[in-house]
């Protein structure tokens, strides 16, 4: 409770006022009462309170306040009526200087005997102190420097002989010991020396003080520090002394250093800043401002911003913008073009927190802007086309989720809902055959792991209508901005469903023979190769050669050649037995792959169709027989396990001894089986070495022709003489014609050695007919039936015979009856063309073949052979007699000369005379011969 003084009675007796002759010396009271009884807790005070206080103007509240804490002290002490108590106290108030009062107080017996009542006085002796000892001043004087912020040192006569804490800590010494009684100039950096010798000696007289001076300050650990020095002149025990007051510049200093960066960045920094005050005009300008907006800082200032750069197009002022955000605009230069920035603004305020103006940071985006479109620009092109693509693209993130898809990929994978499913289940993709596929069997999983790309290859959908769809799919994993996985994958998906088709196709055609539909021999050998893997299962291949297929071919046509091939097929597929395959390998060869087959039954299967397959072929109008030769193979069981690897090997070795099978049979005499022995391989690798040195023989002229006398029999002359081939090898030695005859006929040697031949031989009889040797000696030269096969061999011949100068009828070409059988219409052909060269055209080997003298009226033939076999048996049977005798007739009816080969015996000789026999060859007479050793005896007879 509050009560002025002047409302209330006086409650006895008051201290005296000491209205004190200070106090009324200046007019300025210095002491006021008040009394204070705790029972009813009433501060009362008097006027001049608030003056004495310091307070003037306070409210009562704010006086009670203060004179509470003046007392409170007293109140914690004992209460005795008559006790006087004198203490002092300083009272502190915000933003004043502090003051100290005297209080003087006396508690006092309560009114009507309640509770001892406390009265007093309340002096100011803030002032009191100027009148203190010189001793008290210094203590004062000592405490003040002491606290001060400022290092404070005193020198005299260049020893520190006094330091305060904070020049204890500026130096960073240890204890004030470390600078009392040092020299000062020790604690001064060497430039900073002289300039403060230069200020002490300035001050020459007491109180003299310097101006603040920049000094640099050694300290303890070595390092310096600028400081602001002032220096006072002063005394120190009855001596001349200097106090030094230093303050640290190195916070100043950094400031200072900041604001000028600052300063300097914004004169430098691309970014336009502009300072506004507070009425949002111009009050700093910088460079980049300059070069954005076109207006120079000199233009600029003064002018109200929004006014200057237009406002934006939202109208809002820049100034009403947010604080710390920032807004994108269009702001206009100087030249009216517009112009893109991002703004920002911020508040400038004055120390006290007040805002002072705003600071504007705008910066030009034209350029970003314009890159920010030609890219969403790009990126909406280039979204268009992977949606317009007819690939599938689908990007599938780290979790495994469909992050997009384009439609080809939805359509291609049937799943329109597939974009945010998990990609692994939201697919049935399975590989070409059908099995399932997972994100690691497809390297997805690899892909994100490891960054990898997986190459295309073919995967499979089933459609719901049953049909598959095949995708060629190709993986590749997309950067991630760290580099490190797990990374998202692309998934490129094509329909290759067409090419998938056209691929089966290519495959089935890759292993099928085109004529016939039959397996090819890649499959026939797969086929073979996938039973040998099977153990326990013996392989049956029955190898089919047509004879003389080629013999069709050439005289009826490849059309009709294929027709038959076809017919020859159809019958070999009708009688395959089932599990078996049945394939061409080229021409006219086929085969027949039976699983599980013995010998007993593949040769029961050879010869039904050797039955079978020579029944007539109805082609152009006439029937025609097909014989052919069949070699049969039968593995041993699970033959194939152990060749595993290299099983093609395998079957080509099967297919190989079939062939030799089949070969056999046809040296056998055609319309045959054969089946595979151990010696046919070797007979077949004997003769392959054969062939090779039969090539080399006649490249190295080891080849060349013998002669053999034909005798006239009436008069026992010599008139022509048949040249015969003859090989001899440097290591085998001689080597028959019935041995290398044959291959060079089957291996196309025949060709080169028949020119061969024909070459010398014509050769040979003109230096005989020239010589005189025998004027009009005939040479008798072999044909064989692939020479007869040779539509130039009669130009050859006439061109021999021109370049020799020698007469048609010099030369007799011999052809045997096979030859004449295998393809008589083109035999016909060219034995015409010779025949009409006048070439004398001679039946070898005559009545070993079918053909009867009748059906050589068809050839035209001016004379025969008979073979050598007949006249062997002369004499001996009557039957071959007959036989001879027999053809001399007819052959000499139908105009023909016979002649008569192997005459060995004078009794022959003298039969085929008996029985008009024209010609005769054979031992008896020469053996075939070379010529030198030929030409003593044709002269003679
Ligand atoms: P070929 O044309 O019937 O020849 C007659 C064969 O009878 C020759 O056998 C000859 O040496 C043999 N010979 C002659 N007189 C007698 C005899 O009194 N007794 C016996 N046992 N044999 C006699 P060669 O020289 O071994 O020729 C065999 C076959 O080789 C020839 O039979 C012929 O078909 C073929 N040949 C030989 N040289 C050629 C050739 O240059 N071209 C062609 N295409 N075939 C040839
Ligand atoms: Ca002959
Ligand atoms: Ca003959």
């Amino acid at each position: 409770m509050l009560v002025p003084v002047g409302d209330v009675p006086s409650t006895g007796a008051l201290p005296t006022q000491r209205q004190g002759a200070g106090a009324a010396a200046d007019s300025m009271p210095e002491t006021a009462s008040w009394e204070w009884s705790p029972g009813s807790q009433e501060l009362r005070w008097h006027e001049p309170m608030r003056a004495v206080l310091g307070m003037p103007s306070a409210e009562p509240e704010d006086v009670q306040a203060a004179l509470r804490e003046l007392i409170d002290p007293i109140l914690l002490g004992p209460r005795c009526p008559g006790e006087v108590i004198d203490l002092e106290h300083t009272l502190r108030v915000p933003r004043r200087a502090d003051r100290r009062f005297k209080i003087h107080a006396q508690w006092m017996a309560g009114y009507r005997s309640s509770a001892p009542v406390l009265g007093g006085t309340v002096t100011d002796i803030t002032n009191a102190n100027e009148g203190s000892t010189p001793s008290e001043l210094r203590d004062r004087y000592r405490l003040l420097v002491e606290l001060s912020p400022d290092a404070i040192v005193v020198h005299c006569e260049g020893e520190i002989v006094f330091a305060n804490r904070a020049a204890v800590d500026i130096v960073r010494a240890g204890s004030v010991d470390d600078l009392i009684g040092h020299p000062v100039l020790s604690f001064v950096a060497a430039q900073s020396r002289a300039g403060m010798l230069e200020r002490i000696a300035d001050m020459s007289e007491s109180d003299t003080y310097s101006e603040p001076a920049e000094a640099i300050l050694q300290r303890v650990d070595g390092t310096t520090v600028v400081v602001e020095s002032t220096s006072v002149r002063t005394r120190w025990a009855d001596k001349p002394a200097f106090q030094a007051i230093l303050r640290d510049l190195t916070h100043q200093r950094a400031a200072e250093t900041s604001l000028r960066l600052s300063a300097n960045l914004i004169q430098h920094v691309s970014d336009a800043i502009i300072a506004l005050d507070v009425d949002g005009r111009i009050s700093s300008w910088n460079p980049a401002a300059a070069a954005l907006y076109g207006w120079e800082a000199g233009d600029a200032v003064g002018l109200p911003i929004d006014a200057l750069l237009g406002a934006d197009a939202s109208g809002g002022s820049l100034l009403a913008m947010a604080r710390g955000t920032r807004a994108e605009l269009t702001h206009r230069r100087r030249d009216g073009s517009a112009v893109h920035v991002i703004v920002s603004i911020a508040d400038i305020r004055d120390p006290a927190g007040a805002v002072s103006g705003s600071v504007l940071i705008s910066a030009d985006v034209s350029e970003r802007r314009k890159a920010e479109q030609i890219r969403q620009q790009a990126d909406a092109r280039y979204s268009a086309a992977v949606a317009a693509l007819d690939e599938g693209l689908l990007i599938i993130d780290v979790d495994d989720r469909v992050e997009t898809a384009n439609p080809a990929a939805l359509v291609l994978l049937a799943n329109l809902g597939l974009v945010g499913e998990r990609f692994s289940s939201a697919t049935a993709l399975m590989d070409e055959d059908g099995r399932p596929l997972s994100a690691e069997t497809i390297g997805l999983e690899e892909a994100r792991q490891k960054g990898t790309a997986r190459p295309a290859f073919t995967a499979s959908l089933q459609r719901h209508d049953g049909s598959r769809t095949y995708l060629s799919v190709s993986i590749r994993a997309l950067p991630t901005e760290s580099g490190d996985g797990p990374f998202p994958v692309v998934m490129c998906l094509l329909d290759v469903t067409d090419r998938h088709a056209a691929a089966e196709l290519l495959r089935f055609e890759a292993r099928h023979d085109h004529a016939t539909g039959l397996a090819n021999r890649n499959l026939v050998l797969e086929t073979i190769s996938d039973l040998l893997r099977t153990p326990d299962m013996p392989v049956g291949v029955l190898f089919v050669d047509l004879d003389r297929f080629k013999m069709v071919n050439d005289s009826l046509g490849h059309d009709a050649g294929d027709a038959v091939l076809r017919t020859i097929a159809r019958r070999l597929a009708y009688e395959a037995p089932a599990q078996s395959t049945v394939g061409r390998l080229a021409g006219d060869e086929f085969v027949l792959v039976v699983p599980d087959a013995t010998v007993g039954e593949m040769q029961a299967l050879a010869n039904t169709l050797l039955s079978r397959l020579c029944e007539p072929v109805r082609i152009l109008r006439r029937d025609l027989v097909v014989t052919c030769s069949i070699g049969i193979v039968v593995t041993e069981p699970g033959a194939g396990q152990g060749v595993r690897g290299r099983t093609n090997v395998g079957a080509t070795d099967v297919l190989r001894d079939a062939d030799v099978a089949m070969y056999y049979a046809k040296q056998h005499g055609r319309n045959r089986l054969a089946t595979f022995d151990e010696r046919f391989r070797r007979r077949a690798v004997d003769r392959l070495a054969l062939e090779e040195d039969l090539r080399h023989g006649l490249d190295a002229g080891e080849l060349s022709p013998a002669y053999q006398p034909i005798v006239e029999l009436q008069g026992m002359v010599t008139t022509a003489v048949e040249a015969l081939a003859r090989w001899t090898h440097p290591r085998r030695g001689p080597v028959p014609p019935t041995v290398f005859i044959p291959i060079a006929e089957e291996t196309g040697l025949i060709a080169p050695l028949g020119r061969l031949m024909l070459t010398r031989a014509t050769q040979q009889v003109a230096d005989w007919r020239s010589s005189g040797t025998v004027p009009d000696l005939v040479m008798s030269v072999n044909l064989s039936p692939r020479q007869l096969a040779d539509p130039h061999v009669a130009d050859r011949v006439s061109e021999l015979l021109a370049a020799r100068n020698l007469p048609a009828s010099a030369l007799t070409l011999e052809i045997t009856e096979s030859a004449l059988m295998d393809d008589p219409e083109l035999a016909a052909q060219t034995l015409t063309r010779l025949r009409n060269l006048g070439v004398g055209i001679s039946v070898d080997d005559f009545g070993t073949g079918y053909s009867s003298l009748s059906y050589l009226r068809r050839f035209p033939v001016t004379s025969v052979k008979i073979d050598r076999t007949f006249v062997e048996s002369l004499g001996e049977t009557r039957d071959d007699d007959a036989m001879v005798a027999g053809i001399v007739n007819l052959a000499h009816t139908l105009g023909l000369k016979v002649v008569a080969e192997g005459v060995e015996k004078e009794s022959q000789r003298q039969t085929l005379t008996d029985l008009g026999c024209d010609y005769a060859q054979g031992y008896l007479f020469s053996r075939p011969l070379p010529a030198e050793a030929l030409t003593p005896l044709l002269g003679r007879s």
